[in-house]
């Protein structure tokens, strides 16, 4: 047994499933070269921002009370703006995640009497409560904002004649999501975000298209505003934060967009000049630094899973040789078992909390029991190691993070065991 294959055994890991491992990996070597390519141009991208910027040691400072002149928090809305390619951008620690980040676009960017339109489909499920699809107080739909939807077709494309019918008189902005959610829909790349803003922009020019960034970011070498968008908006938690952010929100984009976010967020009349950063700038400055790699090791975990789990015989999304647009990776067990014993697996393969065992519980808001695997740095980050799924039929689990190749490598390893010693998957794998 080689010496690597030996601390793989501390977890649990038998040399056979070992072996298995190193036999997919040994196929996706080109694969992974090509990640590395694009995480190398996004860490030029993001180096050359902070210089042009002139990110300084003075910037890493931070304050307190009010947060006037705060030369940290406007640099680093300045670095956003430059690798965002937009005019201007609003990062802060009081938003407090994603959700809160896209309900303030929206809420500032509509006014009563506006439509929002969400030409793919349903949007991600906690926006259902922001827009007002599911009754909720202070819901766009108590101010007034009525709310369109049109589906993409049965085969993953955009229903162009159905859009081109929805948009109207009152359509004031278009919200595109890039990654899936837990919907089975394809993850849309930035080019199709750009042609379907193109298409959208021909029919009402002045429409704001606003697209909801969150697991996307760094993922391409190029982001949905290089294509168009007015707005990219997501979660420090995830991608941008590189790990390090502990909590926070960005809205990227017009200038006019994200002046109307900060009048929300803050105040009228006071906009982006409050908003003291106390002193998680580092975290935020050396996350971004950090994120075009740490997005990089999510994505080979991502590759490595399908690869994994396709060989042993259950459908994955998106399947071991399409492109990826996002860093989730689905797998469906077609059984609760296999659900909980891929979750039990990656929360056993943590650093933090790994001797706690997942189970399925009634999250509000879910129409069934989901459980959920994270033993973060970060309380609930996804860019960390991390895995969840409803308790319900197709037995879908989405997996996402690891901040390190290894440690994503581990977490697949252990749930593959875990599936193994239960005899969900077949020793018959071995051959495969
Ligand atoms: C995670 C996510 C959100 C919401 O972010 P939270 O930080 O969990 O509030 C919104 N949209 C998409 C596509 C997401 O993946």
């Amino acid at each position: 047994m080689t010496d690597l294959a030996k601390q793989y055994e501390q977890f649990g890991i038998t040399p056979e499933t070992y072996a298995f491992g190193e036999a997919v990996l040994a196929s996706l070597q080109e694969r992974f070269k090509k990640i590395d390519d694009i995480a190398e141009y996004n860490q030029m991208k993001v180096i050359h921002a902070m210089q042009q910027c002139r990110v300084s040691e003075a910037c890493l400072l931070g304050t307190t009370g009010y947060g006037y002149n705060d030369t940290g928090r406007d640099t680093l809305e300045k670095v956003y703006a430059a690798v965002f390619h937009t005019e201007d951008a609003l990062v802060r620690p009081q938003i407090t995640c994603g959700t809160h980040a896209l309900a303030l676009a929206l809420m500032s960017n509509l006014r009563p009497g506006d439509e929002l339109l969400s030409p793919v489909g349903k949007p991600y499920d906690t926006l259902e409560e922001v827009i007002g699809i599911r009754p909720s107080k202070g819901s766009l739909k108590e101010y007034g904002i009525s709310y369109r939807q049109v589906d993409l077709l049965a085969d993953g494309s955009f229903d162009y004649e159905g859009i081109r019918a929805a948009i109207g008189p009152k359509t004031r902005l278009i919200t595109i999501q890039r990654s899936r959610g837990y919907q089975t829909r394809p993850v849309l790349s930035v080019e199709r975000i750009g042609e379907l803003i193109h298409f959208i922009r021909q029919i009402k020019p002045d429409v704001i298209c606003m697209v909801d960034n969150c697991y996307g970011e760094f993922v391409e070498t190029t982001e949905p505003t290089d294509a168009g968008a007015d707005m990219v908006v997501g979660s420090l938690i995830k991608n941008p934060g590189g790990g390090l952010a502990p909590v926070g929100g960005y809205i990227a984009g017009r200038k006019e967009c994200v002046e109307n976010a900060a009048y929300r967020l803050t105040s009228p009349g006071l906009g982006k000049e409050v908003g003291a950063s106390l002193g998680i700038l580092p975290s935020f400055y050396q996350g971004l630094f950090m994120a075009p790699i740490i997005t990089a090791a999510a994505l080979k975990g991502a590759v490595f899973a399908a690869n994994v789990y396709e060989k042993v015989g259950f459908p994955v999304f998106p399947d071991s040789t399409q492109e990826r647009y996002d860093i989730i990776q689905a797998v469906t067990f077609g059984s609760p078992e296999g659900v909980i014993a891929f979750c039990e697996g990656i929360q056993a393969a943590a650093s933090v909390d790994s001797f706690v065992i997942p189970e399925p519980w009634d999250m509000p808001g879910y129409d069934s029991q989901v459980i959920m695997a994270a033993g973060a740095f970060v309380s609930g980050s996804s860019i960390e190691l991390s895995a969840d799924g409803p308790i319900k039929p197709p037995y879908t689990v989405y997996f996402q993070g690891g901040l390190s190749f290894p440690h994503a490598k581990l977490g697949i390893l252990k749930t593959l065991q875990n599936l193994t010693d239960k005899g969900i998957v077949t020793a018959g794998f071995r051959k495969a």
